[in-house]
């Protein structure tokens, strides 16, 4: 029997106007993902096209409640929307409240700020340092050596946390290393 292919439009129209224990507002002509809010600064939002086609083209996944290997099923009752990162990190079982409980206290700018305390982190940058680097981040000088070295990767998760296709630690790592080597060299002749 041919499984029958699911098509976010229904949960979407499933969902739309239901309370949820995920803790979501559904804004159906802006798709976000319903965990973590992400929403690609608004770049899917139906602007000229119909509220189900922009879902359609937003990065998002039909993710099961519970998952078909415990019984789950596929109506829209059992389906939520996420972005790929959401779907990779989301837990895995046969009690929707745990899945729900980590839905609602997800937030794609805390993740964010976590991933930069952690690149931070790894590229020994201090507190002090960042107001530095910022300055440096402005400069045209910065920007045209940045595009000659940065390699453009999708992340797996379809996350850069960047809004594009540069990793933050490739960012990161590459002010460090332009403040301490590249400019140092260019001050001292
Ligand atoms: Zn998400």
């Amino acid at each position: 029997m041919k499984r029958k292919v699911i098509d976010i439009g229904e949960v979407v129209e499933y969902w739309r106007d239901k309370p949820n224990s995920f803790g979501t507002f559904i804004d159906v002509n802006e798709p976000t993902c319903w965990s973590c809010g992400q929403f690609w600064e608004g770049r899917y939002d139906a602007v000229g096209s119909t509220y189900l086609s922009c879902w359609r083209k937003a990065p998002l996944q039909i993710c099961h409640v519970i998952p078909k290997s415990l019984g789950g099923n596929e109506h829209p009752n059992n389906l939520v929307l996420m972005c790929k990162e959401c779907h990779d990190l989301a837990p895995n079982t046969s009690f929707p409240e745990i899945l729900y409980r980590w839905m609602s206290q997800q937030c794609y700018l805390k993740r964010l700020i976590v991933k930069l305390e952690l690149a931070l982190s790894d590229f020994d940058i201090t507190i002090d340092e960042i107001r530095q680097l910022i300055n440096i981040l402005q400069t045209p000088e910065f920007k045209e050596w940045v595009k000659k070295h940065s390699g453009l990767h999708w992340p797996q998760s379809g996350y850069s946390g960047l809004g594009n296709k540069m990793t933050l630690s490739t960012y990161v790592g590459l002010i460090k290393y332009y403040s301490s080597r590249v400019q140092l060299q260019k001050e001292v002749p």
